[in-house]
């Protein structure tokens, strides 16, 4: 059993852990504090060339498993901000508060459900638990913007907290468009927004963020059958991504924390150096969704079964993960330091199909680039490959190591007349020696997993 209480002595060790993860992304070009050059500005991120490259290949992996596998599941692509009266209708501008309280010494805000280990910054220390609060009040978590040149309140619209809604207000366009009845899906990934009273823990929790959705329109009494079909296929989905199963658990919320339409709800969690926290949503929504829009909208939102003739408003089921939560979980999952003839190596061990870059071409001299950047430069046609000429060939694998490219092509002397090459593999660290022109072939069959 793992101690994760704030403080403890487990938490102590798995935080330096997180510390170095930070640092690590900040120094190889993963994450960045947003505009840090003006200070940063807190719950932002900036994802810089090898965030960007595992972002792509993560979300690839999801639309690859999600939608282009499935002949039950088509894409949308819609747009960030929608009519405000989706969010009225949706409940978001009633309900999606967040419960706030403020301490009245060291004035900060927290959320009042996440006060358990905070301290208040006036005297010394002392546990916020210990400490005058205001009384919770609620803080909605929408941000809002303007639209158009005049400022009074018909102007006034709001970022998405979430993707999903546009799929249900695009649901019958779709279905008819797409020539899909239920039970089929519409996925999508984007950008959402939430003004979170306290991000932290990194790109944990943020207040911009990317969700990658997907809602499954099902007949009423089809729904719980798709649900356990759709918590299998998410959970197998999260380990081919290469997380392992010891770091997940399921968690299924209790009646005090189902939404008030939900018929059954399960989270993911994950294992992170902070306790373990919800990674991914699997909920059954019941007809909420459509019957809500449709009472808002007075568009009928219901379908009718064109054998039976039962008409009925679909039932749905729902998967939700953020994009950059299940990135700092494979980040989280894949570091590791180890220990090689006294000296300590660190690896990030992502799977080859996610990991940013697949292999680096590295001449054992200089003298040898011309042909080696020949040897990149087909690579690159097939997958991202990095080439690198600088410093001893041990520090070169190194940098790769940390970055987590799975494949290391070493071009020496040799290679000028055997024409081979030796190939490192990251984990094991063992080496092959493989015909120039089969290596294409050989890494192609390793890297390319979705
Ligand atoms: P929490 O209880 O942590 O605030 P939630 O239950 O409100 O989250 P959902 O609305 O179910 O979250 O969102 C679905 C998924 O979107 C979450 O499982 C998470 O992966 C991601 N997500 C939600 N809020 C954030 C955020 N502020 N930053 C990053 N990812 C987020």
């Amino acid at each position: 059993m793992i101690d994760t209480t704030p403080g403890g002595p487990d938490t102590r060790r798995r935080m330096s852990i997180m510390d170095k993860l930070v640092a690590l992304c900040a120094h190889r070009g993963f994450i960045y504090p947003s505009s840090e050059i003006y200070g940063g500005l807190n719950g932002f991120w900036d994802y810089g060339p090898l965030g960007c490259e595992l972002r792509t290949n993560l979300k690839q992996a999801w639309w690859q498993r999600m939608v282009r596998e499935r002949e039950d599941v088509v894409g949308l692509d819609s747009s960030i901000i929608a009519n405000p009266q989706t969010w009225i209708a949706s409940g978001h501008v009633a309900n999606f508060n967040d419960p706030m309280v403020d301490c009245r010494e060291c004035k900060r805000r927290f959320r009042a459900d996440q006060i358990a280990g905070e301290v208040c910054t006036e005297h010394k220390k002392r546990p916020l638990s210990e400490c005058p609060l205001t009384e919770p009040r609620a803080f909605n978590l929408m941000l809002q913007t303007q639209i158009g040149a005049s400022e009074d309140h018909s102007t006034l619209a709001y970022l998405r907290p979430e993707t999903c809604q546009s799929i249900f207000l695009d649901f019958r366009r779709v279905m008819q468009s797409s020539r899909q009845s239920p039970p089929f899906g519409i996925a999508q990934i984007g950008k959402a927004f939430r003004n979170e009273i306290t991000p932290r823990n990194f790109i944990f929790r943020s207040r911009e963020f990317e969700q990658m959705e997907m809602q499954f329109f099902v007949p009423p009494d089809a729904a719980m059958e798709w649900f356990e079909h759709f918590r299998e296929y998410r959970f197998g989905w999260l380990r081919d991504v290469g997380l392992r199963s010891e770091s997940l658990r399921w968690h299924e919320h209790s009646d005090d924390e189902l939404a008030h339409y939900a018929k059954v709800a399960y989270d993911i969690e994950f294992q992170f150096p902070f306790g373990w926290q919800e990674l991914e949503g699997i909920h059954h929504r019941s007809d909420h969704d459509l019957r809500s829009h449709s009472e808002h909208s007075g568009k009928d939102l219901s379908y009718t079964d064109p054998e039976s003739k039962e008409r009925y408003t679909p039932f749905v089921v729902e998967t939700s993960i953020g994009v950059d939560r299940c990135m700092l979980a494979l980040l989280c999952d894949a570091y590791r330091e180890e220990e090689v003839r006294g000296d300590t190596r660190t690896v990030l061990g992502l799977a080859a199909s996610i990991a940013p870059i697949k292999a680096a071409v590295l001449p054992i001299s200089k003298k040898l680039a011309e042909p080696a950047k020949k040897l990149a430069t087909d690579l690159r046609r097939r997958f991202n490959t990095d080439f690198d000429v600088t410093g001893a060939i041990g520090k070169r694998y190194r940098r790769q190591d940390e970055i987590g490219t799975p494949y290391c092509v070493t071009y020496d002397f040799e290679s000028e007349t055997d024409k081979q090459v030796t190939i490192r593999e990251r984990d094991s660290m063992e080496q092959v020696r493989l015909p120039l022109d089969s290596v294409a072939t050989y890494l192609t069959e390793r890297v390319l997993g979705f």
